[in-house]
């Protein structure tokens, strides 16, 4: 079976770049084209010569204010039940939503290994954005660009010693 690594968070956040970047694919539909991609994408990932299994979760949502929270809920459920790692993705420009709030309530319940991904850390001085993080109760904030895989190797470093 191996290792497996889930993306979790509310819509818009990145999961499905990060996911794209860790597999180095197109995979995943990012938002912006619009179309849906089904609940759950699977991939795989190699890093130091380590190969694990990494799942997107939300291709549903297609550019729309149309939360669909329970479905959310839903996935951050199966995440827990079937992923050895969890990456809570959050957006360091946007900051802490409701709906980040629901997802972090959940995963405070779970004993599975959490990591909270600050992505959209496109330059040094959002950094200092990322404390507001420390609030969700799940640990250190690690600052990542999705979209320029600046802090992406680190990420993965962490996610391997995780295992
Ligand atoms: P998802 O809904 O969580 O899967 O998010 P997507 O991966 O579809 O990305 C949503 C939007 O955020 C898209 O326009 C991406 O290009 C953008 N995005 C993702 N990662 C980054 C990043 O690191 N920096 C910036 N500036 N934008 C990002
Ligand atoms: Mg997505």
């Amino acid at each position: 079976m191996g290792n497996l690594v889930a993306i979790v968070g509310r819509p818009n956040v990145g999961k499905s770049t990060l996911f794209n970047r860790l597999t180095q694919s197109r995979q995943a539909i990012v938002n912006e084209q619009a179309g849906t991609t089904r609940d759950r994408q699977y991939g795989k990932c190699e890093w130091l010569g380590k190969e694990f299994s990494v799942v997107d979760t939300g291709g549903w949502v297609v550019n729309s204010d149309d939360v669909f929270e329970e479905e959310i809920c839903k996935q951050v459920m199966l995440a827990i039940d079937e992923a050895d790692v969890i990456l809570f993705v959050v957006d360091i420009v946007n900051g802490i939503t409701d709906l980040d709030l629901e997802v972090a309530n959940i995963l405070r319940r779970s004993k599975t290994p959490i990591i909270v991904v600050a992505n959209k850390t496109d330059n040094n001085d959002l950094q200092y954005n990322a404390a507001e993080f420390y609030s969700l109760g799940l640990g250190d904030p690690f600052c990542i660009s999705a979209l320029s895989g600046s802090g992406t190797g680190d990420l993965l470093d962490l996610i391997l010693s995780k295992f």
